[in-house]
């Protein structure tokens, strides 16, 4: 659990992997970094057994019944590169839709 928020504009690092620690500085605005309080390793088990007991069998369904309007976006490119994605899919899917 070695996830850090900032305070201040809300962005998101690995601390291992950004060099970053608790309490220390964000090298996007400055603000103060922080751990999340439910960032543990009990949140996290319960993220993932509900992500297994109530997406998976929804993504396999759609694989298995109807693949063309399934999608996967990659998660780990930030906030504002997935709305991107997002938005880009639901124009494609609503013009395929006229
Ligand atoms: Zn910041």
């Amino acid at each position: 659990m070695d996830r850090l928020t900032c305070r201040g504009c809300g962005e998101t690092y690995g601390g291992s992997l950004h060099g970053l620690e608790n309490g220390g500085s964000c090298p996007t605005c400055g603000g103060k970094l922080a751990r999340r309080s439910d960032d543990t390793e009990d949140v996290l088990a319960e993220r993932l057994r509900a992500y297994c007991e109530s997406t998976l069998p929804v993504v396999a369904h759609y694989e298995s019944t109807n693949p063309g309007i399934l999608h996967r976006v990659d998660a780990a490119q930030g906030s504002d590169a997935i709305y991107s994605v997002l938005s880009a899919l639901v124009d494609w899917e609503m013009q395929k839709a006229e």
